[in-house]
């Protein structure tokens, strides 16, 4: 059975598609710059490649390439639509309304376009990608929608609530709501499978460090807190976006500077973080190699990060009263083997030590602590385009 995993932004729609025989890619790509020119980029699982520039006003013009590309281009790879079983979608922001991934209808897709004010830059493009199949497939065939927000909706309130006045909790749902929820849950149910343990028997912190950065801790088998807040803002530094700060500092700056909030919120989303710090990248791999050539900056940049990560697993170790197994995922958490070993040293109190020829890895799932490490740390190369597969086949199922 094949099935088809759409991730629409705002001016790109990146799709897979999958064979759930062996859970293997068959063809994966990306249409980027939608709505100011067009360009798509097809790979099939057997090398041959499409790429195309072509005019995308909206994501159904990108739907429609899409489409050839996989059945009519050189490298296409099915025959018909009719081959593919189900579709299955990112929304980035499920808010309070969804706890789990569900089957689309129309009143999903209106609840989906109405958490747009908490989503601004995704939940309508998600919403977007999810007509553009409609219109694409007929309304016939299954879709699903797979939240990043879902797997924290089970925190409490003393984790999730802002210590702000309760009425604009009340009134506009200011909380912690977390994001990159499908990570956490494929590398921690995936840490238990390696550890051969119940998930529900450990206290797992998982640790996704992309571009876009996020720590989650995990225990009796569910989310209990998470570092990205009310946005994908909140938490630690990232690429460019400056995690938590003083909101007193903000407000000082667009005081002096005659900011905006919206120019404020693009400050803090856009050029703060590493690229911010060091002046020179978002790029993890830019900055470790501008430190080696004593770029001082972008040290800093590298140095105040993996700080701040450290003090996270301070922190959700002791909400747990204890940890068992740490992973670490994302571009930099998978393939970045300095930082992995400093963190390892840093957090040594726990009882971890490295497995320095372990830790070589780039890219690939391995035990990087010692077998008589006390915590298990694990690198798990994270898959959301797996998870929303197999969450669409499961209801597809039902
Ligand atoms: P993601 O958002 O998960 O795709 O991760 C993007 C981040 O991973 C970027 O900062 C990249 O520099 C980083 N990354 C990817 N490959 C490597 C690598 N080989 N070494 C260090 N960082 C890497």
């Amino acid at each position: 059975m094949k099935i088809f995993v759409v991730n629409a932004g705002s001016s790109s729609l990146k799709y897979q598609l999958i064979d759930m025989d062996d859970e293997s890619v068959i063809a994966k790509g990306i249409c980027e710059r939608i709505g100011t020119g067009g360009v798509i980029k097809h790979k099939a699982s057997d090398g041959r490649e499409y790429r195309a520039e072509t005019d995308m006003p909206t994501h159904s013009e990108a739907f429609a390439q899409v489409v050839y590309a996989l059945t009519q281009s050189e490298a296409k790879v099915i025959d018909s639509l009719d081959e593919i079983s189900a579709i299955g979608h990112r929304v980035v922001q499920g808010g309070t309304l969804f706890s789990e991934s569900v089957l689309v209808d129309e009143e999903v897709i209106r609840k989906v376009e109405s958490l747009g004010e908490l989503a601004p830059l995704h939940n309508p493009a998600n919403a977007l990608g999810i007509r553009a199949c409609i219109a694409a497939f007929g309304p016939e065939k299954p879709q699903t929608v797979v939240f990043d927000t879902a797997f924290h909706q089970t925190m409490e309130p003393k984790a999730y609530m802002y210590a702000l006045p309760y009425e604009y909790y009340e009134k506009y749902g200011i909380r912690r709501y977390g994001a990159h929820g499908t990570s956490h849950r494929f590398v921690s149910d995936r840490v238990a499978e390696l550890l051969g343990k119940p998930k529900k028997d450990l206290k797992i912190i998982t640790c996704h460090l992309g571009n876009g950065c996020s720590i989650t801790a995990i225990k009796d088998g569910v989310c209990c807190d998470t570092s990205m807040g009310f946005t994908p803002l909140d938490g630690f530094m990232m690429g460019t976006r400056s995690g938590a700060v003083d909101p007193s500092a903000l407000t000082y700056i667009a005081e002096k500077e005659h900011m905006s909030p919206q120019e404020i919120s693009d400050m803090c989303n856009k050029k703060s973080g590493a690229l911010g710090i060091s002046g020179l990248s978002n790029d993890n791999r830019d900055l470790v190699e501008a430190a080696e050539g004593g770029h001082v900056r972008a040290r800093l940049a590298l140095d105040m990060q993996r700080y701040q990560i450290v003090k996270y697993i301070g922190a959700y170790t002791a909400a747990m009263n204890g940890v068992d197994a740490i992973v670490l995922t994302g571009g930099i958490g998978e393939n970045n083997p300095e930082l992995r070993e400093k963190i390892c040293n840093e957090i040594s109190y726990l009882g971890i030590t490295c497995d320095t020829a372990a830790n070589h890895c780039r890219g690939k799932e391995a035990r990087i602590s010692t077998a008589d490490s006390k915590v298990a740390v694990y690198v798990i190369p994270t898959n959301e385009e797996l998870v929303i597969a197999r969450d669409t086949l499961a209801l597809i199922s039902k």
